[in-house]
Order: structure tokens, then sequence, then C-alpha cells
């Protein structure tokens, strides 16, 4: 039997139903229980009212990869003796775990990258709203006023989704078609724009051949270096 939280708003009784492998957590002092083999973040997200897990570079529908972290919560694995931080969009939940979604701590590491987004990308909407509700501040120092945060997710969902692979991230962190080219080619692109659909901050935009127009994004040495300061502010 397992006491659980239901729609945010009462507690029931349940029996673990049979041949399914359940798990018991506690998320945010709130008993819940779930069938096994799902992540903390996938979780909480079908319980209603239990907790607000916010995050940039996950989607449902292809596999994560935590490049955000700003799905960070706490987890204790001894009861609620001793926590620590982990990614919920990766880990796993497991019997007994405890998860705090949004404790001071948690909170404060949120800033902490929602400050360095914002310093990346001050214009975009989604990152606005973000440092509105952590009450994040524009950092002094100003960067490129990019849009592409690097996430990824644009090519999880052209490899996963589409079953194409007609763009990556090369090695300089930039979104772009193979051997380095802004354009994606006519034969790999099918012009379906999931790339852009799934796109967090809009940074990829459908243009009028159909084919994807991708952010030109270069970290730059100066970059690096300002985003140093800002990591020694927020720490
Ligand atoms: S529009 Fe082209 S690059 Fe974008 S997801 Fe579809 S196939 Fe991939």
């Amino acid at each position: 039997m397992a006491r659980v939280w239901i729609n945010g708003e009462r507690w029931v009784e349940v029996k673990d139903a049979e041949g399914i492998n359940v798990v018991h957590l506690t998320v945010n002092d709130k008993e819940i229980a779930v069938s096994g083999g799902q992540t903390i973040l996938e979780a909480v997200a079908r319980m209603p009212g239990i907790g607000n897990i916010p995050t940039l570079c996950y989607h449902p529908a292809v596999t994560p990869n935590g490049a955000c972290q700003l799905c960070t919560v706490e987890v204790s694995e001894d009861g609620g003796s001793k926590f620590r931080f982990v990614v919920a969009c990766l880990y796993p939940v497991k019997e007994g775990l405890v998860v705090k979604t949004n404790t001071e701590m948690v909170r404060k590491l949120r800033r902490g990258i929602i400050k360095l987004l914002l310093a990346r990308c001050p214009n975009v909407k989604k990152i606005q709203e973000l440092a509105e509700e952590y009450g994040v501040q524009k950092p002094r120092v100003a960067l490129l006023g990019e849009d592409c945060i690097h996430c990824g997710l644009c090519l999880r969902a052209c490899q996963e989704i589409i079953g194409q692979a007609a763009i990556s991230l090369n090695r300089v962190w930039e979104v772009a078609a193979p051997f380095y080219a802004y354009e994606v080619s006519e034969e790999d692109c099918i012009g379906c724009g999931d790339c852009a659909f799934v796109c967090p901050t809009g940074a990829i935009q459908m243009g009028p051949n159909d084919k994807p127009i991708l952010p030109k994004v270069k970290i730059l040495h100066s970059e690096i270096e300002a985003m140093s300061k800002i990591t020694m502010e927020v720490i």
C-alpha cells in the first residue's frame, strides 16, 4: 500500500498494481507511487501540483541530455539526512528516494544558470520569463545577444523523431550541417520544421525554401572570459 498525493489536492491509499514495477518516493514532503523506469522529471510532470521543475533542453519525445541543467533538484537516498544535486531529466526514480524540487539551494543554483543564459541570450522571451520568475537581474557584463543556448534539442529531434541527421553540433558548439556548413543539404533535410518547432529559444527559424535557417553562433574567447566573471558573481 502507498499513500499517494492525487491531482495536487488529496491523499488516497492505493494498492500497488500487480505485475507493475511500482516505486515509492517522496517529493516535496508528499509520498507518491510511480512506475519505475522513468526519470524524476517525468514522474513529477505526471503528478500535477506536486512540484514545478523548469526546463529548456527537455522534450518528452527525445532522449534527454541534461544540457541546460535547469531541472536540477536535491535528492536523498538515505531517507532524508544527506542531500545532493542531480539533474532531474536524467536521474531515475528509485525506491525510497526523497526529492526536493524547490529548496533555497536549488533556486540559487537555477538563478546562476539563468543569469548565464540571460547574459548570452538577453532577448529570448522564455529566458526573460525565467529571469522574472527567479528574480534574476541582467548581469553587468553584456554578451552577444544570441538566441542559441546549445541545448542540442533540434538535432536530437532531427535524428530521433525524423530519422535524419541533417544538423549537428560541431566542434565549436555551433548547430550546423555536416562539414561546418551553415545551410542544410537538400538531400538530408526533408523540411519538416521539427527542429524549429522544438527549439526552446526560437534560434532556428524555417526559411522561405522550407529549410531551417541555422543560428550562426560562435563562442568567442571574450565570451568565455565574461562567462567566467559571471560564474564568479554567481558563486
Ligand atoms: S527541417 Fe530538416 S534539419 Fe530540421 S528537423 Fe526536419 S529534416 Fe532535420
